[in-house]
């Protein structure tokens, strides 16, 4: 699998690690929201198939942060930007 990083141009995946999910959302209370919903947030995903947007880490290169979207069935690169 290779990434198109927008500073470095196409790398090996070897060179990038996979940080998050891109699509979920933060409870943005400051820490007041309950556990409830903290624990849902941290530990549940729903692992569905097709396009998804992940957030990438280009720790081997210019360690910038990606938001890549990516067929997590085929694993092919759809489209990166920078977050
Ligand atoms: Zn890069």
């Amino acid at each position: 699998m290779r990434i198109e990083c927008p500073y470095c141009g196409p790398r090996g995946a070897e060179e990038f690690v996979y940080t998050q999910d891109a699509e979920r959302a933060r409870p943005t209370d400051g820490g007041a929201s309950p556990t409830e919903d903290w624990a849902a947030y941290v530990y549940l995903r729903d692992n569905l198939p097709g396009a998804r947007r992940e957030y990438w880490y280009h720790q081997g290169g210019c360690r910038a942060w990606l938001k890549v979207t990516r067929d997590v069935s085929t694993h092919e690169i759809l489209k990166v930007e920078l977050p």
